[in-house]
């Protein structure tokens, strides 16, 4: 017998998912990728074995590691990290984890409970916590909004922030890691130029 109770949570939370897929869409060709599959680890005892919670961490953690570790993402694409309920294969995973990389912010409250205490002795990084937050109103009182990653100077931040973590888990590829961080850093950096020459389509020329 299996119960979603995430879908009745769901109706309940329509600001947070409008602020949410607002604010995803400026960096979803980026942050948006479900190509690669988990995966579970059968075949690489030696690497270090890094879980992110959501897609976004998890396909920026893929970019800088590139081979060098073994990755599991937690929320599967189009989950809600607002309303998901971790399952027993997240705690077999956490545990299992030597990097747990959250984004922090109670973006992810169930995943970042069960980190609290399934990752006790793991080591752990709140990575959209290196990024000031704006507050918003939740419920009348102002809460540090979550959602750090739509803008791309603060992505780069958030890339960087993962690719020092996977230094210090690895010192051996920090090289590895450091190009294909500034590589892909290079991406995002194009992308906001592209969207800043998209929104000047819309906003009123002072020309004529
Ligand atoms: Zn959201």
């Amino acid at each position: 017998m299996s119960v979603t109770k995430g879908q009745s949570f769901r109706q309940g939370f329509p600001g947070w998912t409008i602020i949410c897929g607002g604010l995803f869409f400026g960096l979803w060709l980026s942050g948006c990728n479900a190509q690669h599959p988990d995966r579970d680890g059968s075949a690489a005892p030696d690497k270090p074995k890094v879980v992110a919670t959501s897609t976004i961490l998890k396909d920026w953690t893929a970019a800088v590691a590139g081979d060098e570790i073994e990755l599991v993402g937690l929320l599967q694409p189009g989950a809600d990290p607002h309303v998901y309920e971790p399952v027993p294969r997240d705690t077999l995973q956490i545990e299992q984890a030597d990097l747990i990389l959250y984004n922090g912010y109670n973006l992810e409250p169930g995943l970042i409970k069960l980190i609290q205490s399934a990752a006790r002795d793991r080591k752990t990084f709140a990575v959209g916590e290196v990024i000031r937050p704006l507050d918003y109103d939740y419920k009348g009182k102002r809460e540090p909004d979550p959602h750090v990653w739509g803008d791309a100077e603060q992505a780069i931040q958030m890339v960087n922030a993962i690719r020092d973590q996977l230094i210090a888990l690895s010192p051996e590829d920090r090289e590895e890691f450091t190009t294909n961080a500034a590589q892909y850093t290079q991406k995002l950096q194009t992308l906001d130029r592209w969207i800043l020459v998209q929104l000047k389509q819309f906003l009123p020329s002072n020309d004529s």
